[in-house]
């Protein structure tokens, strides 16, 4: 998608600070953190949000998951919340499937 952030930022065209990096899967800071830790973790792949997953990428928003919790781990986060925003009414303003990890004292929303 040539006008989406995160496939921008996928694609080296936008720097991001990455964090967790595979095949599949892209995890890198938020610029603006709302949160001490703030991570957004985004398939490679461009899709909408949870909502517009086809049959065939459940296994993609699986290794989006289980990079999660890699991450997590690899971060040493005592525990953390995660959050992925659907549709505008949702809350979501990139239309690039991305779930937000926040971890910190104080953590906002909920
Ligand atoms: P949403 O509201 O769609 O769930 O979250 C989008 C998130 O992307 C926001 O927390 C926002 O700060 C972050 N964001 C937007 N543009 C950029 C960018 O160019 N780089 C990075 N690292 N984060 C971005
Ligand atoms: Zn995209």
């Amino acid at each position: 998608m040539s006008d989406c952030i995160f496939c921008k930022i996928i694609a080296g065209k936008i720097p991001c600070e990455t964090v967790y990096e595979d095949d599949q899967v892209l995890a890198f800071k938020d610029i603006t953190p709302k949160a001490q830790t703030h991570l957004l973790v985004v398939p490679k792949k461009h899709i909408v949000n949870l909502g517009s997953v086809q049959d065939d990428e459940w296994p993609l928003v699986q290794a989006v998951l289980k990079s999660i919790k890699k991450i997590a781990e690899q971060q040493n986060l005592a525990g953390y919340r995660v959050i992925t925003n659907n549709g505008e009414k949702g809350g979501q303003e990139v239309f690039h499937m991305h779930w937000h990890i926040l971890a910190g004292d104080k953590l906002p929303g909920f």
